[in-house]
């Protein structure tokens, strides 16, 4: 919690500093609520959802306008957040986004975090379109203890995914976390490359890929929503990993998730180690963003 805390602290000094303590115990004054308005604005919470917040807390009648607040924000991060494991192994994972994002960087967190429950885990290098992409994945595979499955820069990102998947089918491992391109430019090329992946994974375990988690880099605020209702058009998301959240002060955009895309945050990055990833929980996120 302290980590989480230390990591969101910018987002929570934008949000928060100086007006938590305001809040708190009293009633809401239209001077508070404009006051308010501007931070979530400012922090990228985005129009919408900032125009509900404080709609919400209007008719409230609350007299303690910080707790209210509280529960409304619990409430707008409160998702399914429970990862669609299947009963039997392997449990197949894709992880989409633009490039810069911080894909590769997940990929290798979630690698981490699965392999301190103890799972076997094997990596898929997909993302073939740079070469610096694989080369980081092998790294990020032997710190973390993990197979790698990869091609030579410029293969066939369906042929990588395949071949990590059915590693992971005859070796029995536990779970397979396939990096992909993210050239949201050739957009075109990319859904289709996105759309044979998830494919030829189906063809090797049927139902999978099990989760598709979706990057959004915090530090990109309202444009990385934009670019995540793209992602969300080419490919069947099921889940939100939102990395970079430590160090900004557009943290906000974890906000407007629901209102705007409605998916389930699943995970959060707050650093870039391999421990830096942290399941999401709503209400430790709030607790960690509001002193
Ligand atoms: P990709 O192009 O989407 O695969 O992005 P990378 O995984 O290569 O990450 C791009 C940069 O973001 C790298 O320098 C990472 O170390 C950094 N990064 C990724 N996740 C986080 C995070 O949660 N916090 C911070 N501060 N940096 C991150």
């Amino acid at each position: 919690f302290e980590r989480l805390k230390t990591g969101l602290s910018r987002a929570r000094k934008a949000l928060f500093e100086g007006l938590s303590q305001i809040l708190k115990g009293s009633k809401i004054s239209d001077e508070i609520l404009e006051e308010l308005e501007e931070r979530l604005l400012m922090a990228d919470v985005g129009y919408p959802t900032t125009e509900y917040i404080i709609e919400q807390l209007k008719q409230s009648k609350t007299n303690d306008a910080l707790e209210t607040l509280k529960e409304i924000m619990i409430d707008l991060l409160s998702f399914d957040s429970k990862l669609n494991s299947p009963d039997q192994p392997p449990f197949v994972i894709t992880v989409v986004g633009v490039n810069g994002t911080g894909k590769t960087t997940t990929v290798a967190k979630l690698a981490a975090y699965f392999q301190s429950t103890g799972k076997t885990v094997v990596l898929g290098a997909a993302d073939t379109f740079r070469a610096a992409a694989i080369e980081q994945l092998r790294e990020w595979g032997e710190r973390t203890g993990s197979t790698v499955i990869y091609h030579s820069e410029g293969a066939d990102s369906a042929a990588v995914a395949f071949d990590a998947v059915s590693h992971a089918k005859a070796r029995e491992k536990d779970v397979v976390i396939i990096d992909t391109a993210g050239r949201l430019h050739t957009k075109k090329n990319l859904m289709e490359e996105l759309k044979k992946v998830h494919r030829v994974i189906g063809k090797v375990v049927p139902g999978a890929p099990h989760e598709v988690l979706l990057v959004i880099d915090a530090t990109t605020g309202q444009n990385g929503l934009v670019q995540a209702k793209v992602f969300k058009e080419m490919v069947d998301v099921t889940g939100i990993v939102i990395t970079k959240l430590d160090g900004t002060a557009k943290g906000g955009i974890s906000l407007a998730i629901k209102k705007e895309l409605n998916l389930p945050i699943k995970f959060i990055g707050i650093g870039e180690g391999a421990e830096d990833l942290k399941p999401f929980d709503a209400k430790e996120f709030v607790e960690a963003l509001i002193d």
